[in-house]
């Protein structure tokens, strides 16, 4: 899953308006955010095969130390404490929506993928594989991304025009990765930081927009 996670961070936000929505959208990736340089380092592993699946030629066939199960949840329970320690004010509560945000990764990977996921280590790998349906995948990532917005608006003031032209260019890139080449782990892990800051800045600005009110 590619932007479909940030309708987590949207979503997340409506549960606790403290914790800043950049931070959420590097949360709900963190597990790609270190996939990224792990496949760099050749930790772990993926290959193309052109056809693996009717939407990308990727064979992540190991990487248990980003997206098991295990992984997964020890990784969140790190972003819990980073965050925890980082923003003591903000409380446990906006720790644990970050570190719920984290762990929503592999979940909604697990719609997406091909059984690779592994529980543990590089065993019992599960995946639904919705990505062997494209319109179907397409259809997901847009109702999740768009939905999460959505519930966000209903928050209050929100720079709704900058926040929906972002989420439209974001599922624009979206469709050209579905029906294009994949892009290389470096690229996404940079695509997913300009993102991050993308919605930095929108909300930055909301900010000063509401304090300024
Ligand atoms: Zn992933």
């Amino acid at each position: 899953m590619f932007v479909g996670h940030y309708g987590v961070s949207f979503a997340a936000r409506r549960c606790d308006a403290s914790v800043p929505l950049w931070a959420l959208f590097v949360a709900v990736q963190l597990l790609d955010f270190i996939w990224a340089p792990l496949v760099l380092l050749g930790i772990e592993k993926v290959r193309i095969v052109p056809g693996f699946t009717a939407t990308n030629p990727l064979d992540l066939y190991y990487m248990p130390y980003t997206h098991s199960l295990v992984a997964a949840c020890l990784w969140s329970a790190g972003a819990f404490a980073v965050y925890r320690l980082a923003r003591r004010r903000d409380g446990a509560a906006a720790a644990l929506v970050v570190a719920g945000a984290v762990l929503s990764h592999w979940v909604l990977d697990f719609v997406v993928h091909r059984p690779d996921l592994p529980l543990f280590d590089d065993s019992v790998k599960v995946g639904l594989g919705l990505w062997n349906w494209p319109g179907p995948a397409l259809a997901l990532e847009a109702a999740l991304l768009l939905g999460g917005m959505a519930i966000s608006f209903r928050a209050g003031p929100a720079r709704r025009a900058a926040t929906t032209t972002f989420c439209l260019a974001m599922l624009a890139i979206q469709v050209v990765v579905f029906f294009g080449p994949p892009p290389a782990s470096g690229k996404a892990a940079a695509a997913y930081v300009a993102f991050a800051a993308i919605i930095g800045l929108i909300e930055g600005r909301r900010s000063i927009t509401v304090k300024t009110a």
